[in-house]
């Protein structure tokens, strides 16, 4: 039978609509498509499906405005290459980007792109490193030059290029360049083109300086645009913390010390913020390190190898800074401080959730600033969800099962095994087997609880705003549910659930959180009642759901939620030092054990 009837008729549509939405619909050199279909690119972004038929078909000025991320290098890249002729030894196209990771991201994707196009060289130009090196590079003729504008000009100066041949000439983030105060050496440059036929301009934002230089040197350009990237990325989890200035960096160290798996970066609004954060961290024993303008190259570049090795878990960096950060796997953005400019946040958060993975952006916020989240809020299109900042308990109890995962997917080498076995056995013999994992897990532990042995409440302004029983007179109840992080939820993915269960409106709840085996959030007194008996029937993944009104706890109790009514609690609880009485008993379904267990009242 013929491949398409066995699609069947009403597939057709779809599957017509699937190939001209393919990289095999770009009538794109061969040799092109072999390196996509090498790098494992199988469908092109929306900015790629935009911009490539256009630039193949007819190659016209263009504005592209779209963001890092949205897969802009290869829109623009891909075309670039394809029009290269690589049989002749002259510059012919020319990038042009702010930063000097940028260009050598940039030079490596085309590297990629054109790995199976023989005789082409793509070369890059920054600062910040000896220029010998790069004159003899660009001396060895290459196709496709990679360049910061500073970089450029002083080899032009020295006469060790020349863009007399040049014909395409690619201006990315053009709106970081103006920022960054090229706009004199763009115009000198563009100038210095006496053959360019075409000028492909890359804009996350379209101000009115960047219309300048499409005015000045571009001729009836078409306009692309796509959303920002992650602007609207639903596997985005947006969360927020609010402390007192004072508590900053008490607040930042609870979250890292509560996200033990972290892979993040921390954004501050100053070189010095990043540079005297970081320094704070790194005396704490966190494997962190700066990452901003002061810095030199070399420096910078070891900051984002150790990080890309993740030798380094997270980097304290500027906004500046990290736009050349192309690291996939990001797991965490944390806002030290939020920015002033609203799409700035955007930028940030968007280092999270790339290449469809999910992730978490955490901001520290002041009472004030909760106004500027109301705007953020409305930009990304998303709720934010308030959390609480952990205490010391939930740290330590957090961290426990953080370490009982390890050690429970630890995988020792065979080799290891082999020598050591036997020694091992004599040694804990006669050691009961759950006291030597408690010890195990106590010698991991035992710093963070010397640590977290006084901790006071960080939340600030509960009450004041935000408290739900002064909301229109109806009492806000706190329920408890047995689904946590275990589960595979965040916030969001519970929200969800709880949506889709019961029917109810998503702004009837508010302040969830989202524990490791439980959560906790608020609903209206009068909704209470049905919510809890529309979810305790269901079923989450095969396991029942359990849904109880949770009562206000004592401090330290159970690990579970200790926090939530808005009521204070006790400060400076000591732990007893004994592992067991961080609530490390309570079992899955939320029941208490040992000395502090849930202590939720029974429907
Ligand atoms: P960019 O916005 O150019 O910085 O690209 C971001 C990341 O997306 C880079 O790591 C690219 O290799 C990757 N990328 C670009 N286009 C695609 C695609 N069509 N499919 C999958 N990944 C892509």
């Amino acid at each position: 039978m013929h491949p398409l009837r066995r699609i069947g008729e009403h597939n057709l549509y779809k599957f017509f609509l699937m190939l001209m939405n393919s990289f095999s619909s770009f009538p794109m050199r061969e040799e092109l498509m072999q390196a996509i279909s090498d790098l494992g690119f199988e469908t092109p972004t929306p900015i790629q499906l935009k911009v490539i038929p256009q630039l193949l078909a007819e190659p016209i000025d263009i504005i592209g405005l779209a963001q890092t991320g949205t897969g802009k290098t290869a829109a623009y890249g891909l075309p670039l290459l394809h029009h290269v002729d690589v049989s002749v030894k002259h510059v012919q196209c020319l990038v042009l980007s702010p930063t000097r990771e940028l260009c050598m991201q940039i030079q490596e994707e085309m590297s990629k792109y054109g790995t199976h196009m023989r005789g082409l060289r793509v070369c890059a130009v920054y600062g910040g490193v000896p220029i010998s090196g790069q004159i003899r590079e660009v001396k060895a003729h290459p196709q496709v030059i990679v360049a910061t504008p500073g970089r450029l000009i002083d080899l032009l100066e020295r006469k060790a290029i020349s863009l007399e041949h040049l014909q395409y000439v690619v201006l990315d983030e053009a709106d970081e360049m103006l920022n960054m105060g090229f706009r004199e050496d763009i115009d000198l440059i563009l100038k210095n083109t006496p053959a360019r036929e075409h000028t492909w301009l890359f804009s996350a934002t379209m101000s009115n300086e960047v219309r300048g230089i499409a005015k000045r040197f571009m001729k009836d350009w078409k306009e692309f645009s796509v959303a920002a990237a992650n602007s609207t990325n639903e596997n985005i989890d947006h969360q927020y913390y609010v402390a007192n200035h004072h508590n900053r960096f008490e607040t930042l160290r609870r979250l890292l010390d509560f996200t033990p798996g972290i892979y993040g970066i921390i954004f501050t609004r100053t070189k010095q913020d990043a540079q005297e954060v970081s320094e704070k961290l790194m005396k704490m024993g966190y494997p962190t390190s700066p990452l901003h303008g002061d810095m030199d190259q070399k420096m910078r570049s070891k900051v984002m190898e150790r990080f890309k090795s993740k030798a380094l878990q997270c980097i304290v960096a500027t906004d500046v800074a990290a736009r050349g950060i192309d690291v996939n796997d990001i797991t965490h953005v944390i806002n030290y401080e939020l920015p002033d400019d609203p799409e700035v946040y955007t930028h940030r958060s968007g280092r999270t959730a790339r290449a469809g993975k999910s992730g978490i952006c955490m901001s520290i916020v002041s009472p004030k600033q909760i106004s500027n989240i109301r705007q953020i809020e409305r930009l990304v299109k998303q709720k934010f969800h308030k959390s609480d900042i952990p205490d010391g308990a939930e740290i330590v109890r957090k961290k426990m099962f953080f370490y009982m995962e390890q050690i429970a997917t630890a995988a020792p080498q065979a080799d290891f095994a082999k020598l050591y076995k036997d020694s091992i056995h004599d040694q804990f013999a006669e050691v009961d087997k759950d006291e030597l994992i408690r010890k195990l897990i106590w010698l991991q532990l035992k710093d963070t609880i010397e640590i977290y042995q006084h901790t006071e409440d960080l939340n600030a302004g509960y009450d004041r705003k935000e408290g739900p029983d002064r909301r229109s007179g109806n009492r806000f109840v706190r329920l408890f549910i047995n689904l946590g992080e275990k589960d595979g939820l965040n916030e969001q993915k519970l929200l969800q659930f709880i949506i889709e269960s019961t029917d109810v409106e998503a702004n009837t709840i508010e302040r969830m959180t989202v524990r490791d085996m439980s959560s906790f959030f608020n609903v209206p007194g009068d909704a209470a009642e049905y919510i809890i008996e529309h979810l305790s029937n269901k079923k989450f993944k095969g396991r029942k759901v359990r849904l109880e009104e949770a009562e206000q706890r004592s401090f330290g109790g159970g690990g579970g939620e200790s926090r939530g009514s808005g009521r204070a609690k006790p400060q400076g609880a000591r732990f007893s030092g004994d592992v067991r009485s961080y609530g490390g008993g309570r079992d899955r379904d939320g029941g208490g054990s040992g000395g502090g267990g849930y202590k939720g009242k029974r429907k």
